[in-house]
Formats: structure tokens, sequence, C-alpha cells
């Protein structure tokens, strides 16, 4: 069994400033010691930054709800979204949480955890676009977050130009700017950017169905079946629901 540490810490930081947050570099989170959580906090309401300059959203309160079963404090740790996978792969980090969708290739890099919930791709235009669906974004400029299932299936649309941005709502801005014609972006995000933007749609027409999980370091098999038990656990008692109803509105 693993022993209860002291009050559970949620502690935000820099990948540079790790150290100062006490962020230690292990392979394995031992008992009583810290589960660092590699994230890109610009992605309401999965991680994003409240008022108060702390990293929340319903991530990191999966994520502290798997800590809490472990026994581990959870240490957040705010990077590009690029970062996460060498981060956990360098044991920099243990998990990365962050809306991070199960796709082959990233099955090459990383383990994941069974998926904790689904999502899925939308397009953002204009107001009035001539844009209604996927089909009309060939030989458009697209724009969207790098590195993410948003740039590979736009990637794939013919002849189009995209337009990378580390953060999905600067892609966001660009369409609100007229720099762009669409952008391509996980659902709920999407809602969030669009809700803080002018003159916007999310158009009906789904792009692709995802699966979100946590991914751990290739081989981890210890840490991978801890936490697919913790989150089995979490997932049959109703908190992964109460947590994901709390951020999402349902429909
Ligand atoms: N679900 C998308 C992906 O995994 C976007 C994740 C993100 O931007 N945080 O690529």
């Amino acid at each position: 069994m693993k022993k209860k540490m002291v009050g559970l810490m949620l502690c935000a930081c820099t990948a540079l400033a790790a150290a100062g947050c006490g962020g230690k570099k292990f392979d394995n989170p031992d008992r009583g010691e810290a589960l660092i959580m590699a994230t890109n906090a610009a992605f309401e309401p999965y991680e994003y930054y409240d008022e108060g300059g702390q990293v929340t959203g319903i991530d990191v309160e999966i994520a502290q709800a798997l800590a809490d079963k472990l026994g581990l404090t959870l240490e957040v740790e705010d990077m590009e979204f690029e970062s996460i996978i060498s981060a956990v792969n360098s044991g920099k980090a243990h998990i990365g949480v962050a809306g991070m969708t199960v796709t082959e290739d990233r099955l090459a890099n990383v383990d994941f955890t069974d998926s904790y919930t689904t999502s899925r791709q939308v397009i953002i235009v204009q107001e009035g676009s001539a844009i209604t669906g996927a089909d009309d974004l060939q030989g458009k400029t697209i724009g969207v977050q790098t590195g993410t299932t948003g740039d590979l299936f736009a990637s794939d649309v013919e002849d189009a130009t995209m337009d990378r941005y580390s953060k999905g709502m600067d892609a966001v801005l660009a369409l609100q700017d007229g720099k762009v014609d669409a952008v391509v972006i996980d659902s709920e995000p999407a809602k969030q950017f669009v809700a803080k933007a002018n003159g916007l749609i999310i158009l009906e027409e789904e792009f692709a169905v995802e699966e979100y999980a946590i991914a751990v370091a290739k081989g981890n098999e210890e840490l991978l079946d801890d936490l697919d038990k913790a989150l089995d656990a979490i997932i049959a008692d109703g908190t992964v629901k109460g947590i994901i109803d709390k951020y999402i509105n349902a429909e």
C-alpha cells in the first residue's frame, strides 16, 4: 500500500522553475512522493490559469484525484504542448495530461492509460464564411495549434496552407483578424475561445472523434498499471463525471 502524504499540494511552475517548486526528477513516483504532471495550460476547460494564477481545469482535477488515490502529491508543470511527450519520456514529468488524444504516432513514443473522455475536432470560421464543412477547407489557410491532432488532420487537407500557433487562442485570434480562413481544434476549447473572440462560429460537422488519455513514459508498466486502476476507480465512483460536468455544461 502506498502511504498517504502530507497535505496535497498543487503547484504550478514552469519547466525552468521546477527546482524552486520542489520538482524532483525520478523515473517512478515512489511512496509519498510527487506525481509531476506536464501540461499546456492554455486549453480551457481542460487546463488553464484561474484568476488566482493557479492551473486548474478538468485534467488538473482528474490528475489530483488520481494522485489522491495513489497517495502522491500533484505538481503541475506548464510547458509547450509539443514538449509534453519528451518531458514524460525524459522523466522530467511522470504524466502528460493535456487533453491529449491517443494517436498511433504518439503510441510509438509513449504509453497511454485508458481513455478518460472523448472529444472531437471542430472547425471554427467567421460568421457568414463560405466554409460550411470540412470539404470546403481545400485550398484555404487553416490555423491550428502546433503538433496537435487538429494540425495533423488539417495538414491532410488538399492544397491547404497551414498557419501554426503555439496556443489555440492565438489561432482563433488570427481567424478573427482574417489572417486565416478557419481553425481546426478540439470542441470544448473551441467553445471557450469563440466566446472570447468576436464574430466567430463553430461548424456543426464533426471533423474527427478522439479519445483523451494520460501519457506515461514508454515501458513504465508499474505507473501505467497504478494509474489505470486508480482511473477505473474514479470513473466507477462518478468522480470523473462529476469533474467533467462541473466544467462542461450538459447539452
Ligand atoms: N487533443 C489534441 C491533441 O491531442 C489537442 C490537445 C491540446 O492542444 N492540448 O493533439
